[in-house]
């Protein structure tokens, strides 16, 4: 039965930075309807560097797996490096995901940019590139 590495089974026993931040510089949710998985990020922004990131998931193992990685991959970066992160970089470093659970992870990656999406436009900032995108997809498919 090696569906799920020992990385994916540690963090959905252990998830890394659970919680809410309560005066969080950006707020990001997104969904999917595949397992119904909710996840909510919330990331504190200090020196142009994520400070703190805690997040809350409703949903299957592979996305609290995914989300516990997510955060542990971007906490102290800077957010150029944080907004790159990709859904494949959080399956490789929980040494893979079963193939129907890849989206989970997707589910990552947008809830991170959407946070950092959030964060922008509430300081009224102009989002850079590779958020614009993000937003257009955001915007096109409205999960
Ligand atoms: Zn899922």
């Amino acid at each position: 039965m090696a569906l799920y590495s020992d990385k994916v089974f540690d963090h959905f026993r252990n998830p890394r930075n659970v919680g809410v931040i309560e005066n969080a510089d950006g707020v990001g949710e997104v969904g999917n309807t595949v397992c119904g998985d909710i996840m909510k990020m919330y990331i504190k922004i200090d020196d142009g560097r994520i400070s703190d990131v805690k997040f809350e998931t409703f949903g299957c193992g592979s996305a609290i797996a995914s989300s516990s990685m997510a955060t542990e991959m971007i906490k102290g970066k800077p957010l150029d490096e944080a907004m790159q992160l990709t859904n494949k970089a959080v399956a490789e470093a929980l040494d893979g995901l079963p193939a129907h659970k890849l989206h989970c992870s997707v589910l990552a990656e947008e809830a991170i940019q959407a946070a950092l999406i959030d964060y922008y436009t509430r300081k009224g900032l102009e989002l850079p590139e590779e958020l614009k995108k993000a937003a257009e997809r955001a915007a096109k498919d409205e999960h």
